[in-house]
């Protein structure tokens, strides 16, 4: 079971990785997947994206990591200390990433099996701009809402690691009340973006939608600012059977119907 989500992240990590996308260079970005309820293998701090191997992802146990969001304030180095604490096997190489905090919250949520975070450029586009969340307040397109979703979940700035892990919680909280169920997207401003999938593929495909409706509002911009859909016109194709088993397909899953 461990071994065979570790291959589909591995795969995963890659994917996202290719500099052709522009997702990520150098060092930027992380993924994680679920491995049951005890443990998630999540990108080990430095390794880089694309050629990443078994060695650059920790098997890290989920429940010292979310114990270090309800204590008190902690320095970096406690949070360094902790954060190797928290590894499956404590011989295993690397330690996992200052966002592995991030990564547990969003595979706590029902339906989300693989995340994967990145800084795509045309999506920081947006969110570093003074109108990110204007930008980023609705679907523009009906592909947009079978991908990623009936709306995004937003994030203000937060410092990298506790804080920023607080604020995303915060926001998934916010928007699973409000919505009954999980963000498929989390927009972070000045930072970037977060795909929560039931599978690999979907993280994938929400990733390259993103960024493709980060291309088509940055355009409509240049042609007096983007047309949100309706609320009733995104809740029927959000509850559309048709648009149930094409977004099933899409992500190799059974249909629902
Ligand atoms: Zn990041």
């Amino acid at each position: 079971m461990s071994a065979d989500v570790l291959i589909e992240l591995i795969e995963l990590t890659r994917h996202l990785g290719v500099p052709e996308h522009e997702y990520v260079i150098l060092g930027e970005g992380n993924t994680s997947a679920r491995v049951d309820e005890e443990t998630y293998w999540v990108k080990a701090s430095g390794s880089s994206m694309v050629n990443i191997g078994p060695d650059g992802l920790v098997l890290t146990r989920f429940e010292p990591v979310l114990a270090m969001l309800e204590a008190g304030d902690l320095s970096d180095g406690q949070v360094k200390a902790k954060l190797i604490e928290a590894k499956a096997d404590p011989a295993a190489p690397g330690h996992p990433s200052i966002e592995a905090l991030l990564h547990a919250l969003c595979l706590r949520l029902p339906g989300v099996t693989f995340v994967g975070h990145t800084h795509p450029t045309l999506v920081n586009a947006i969110l570093c701009s003074e109108r990110a969340e204007e930008a980023t307040a609705g679907p523009v397109f009906p592909d947009e809402i079978v991908v990623c979703g009936p709306a995004s979940a937003f994030v203000p700035y937060a410092d990298p690691g506790i804080p920023l892990a607080r604020a995303v919680w915060k926001s998934l909280t916010e928007f699973t009340d409000e919505h009954g169920e999980s963000p498929k997207r989390v927009y972070i401003r000045n930072h970037g973006l977060i795909a929560l999938g039931a599978n690999s593929t979907e993280v994938k495909n929400i990733t390259a939608m993103a960024v493709k409706v980060a291309r088509i509002v940055v355009g409509a911009y240049a042609l007096g600012g983007p047309r949100f859909m309706s609320a009733a016109d995104i809740e029927r194709i959000h509850t559309r059977p048709d648009e149930h088993r094409r977004r099933a397909k899409l992500i190799g899953a059974q249909s629902p119907d």
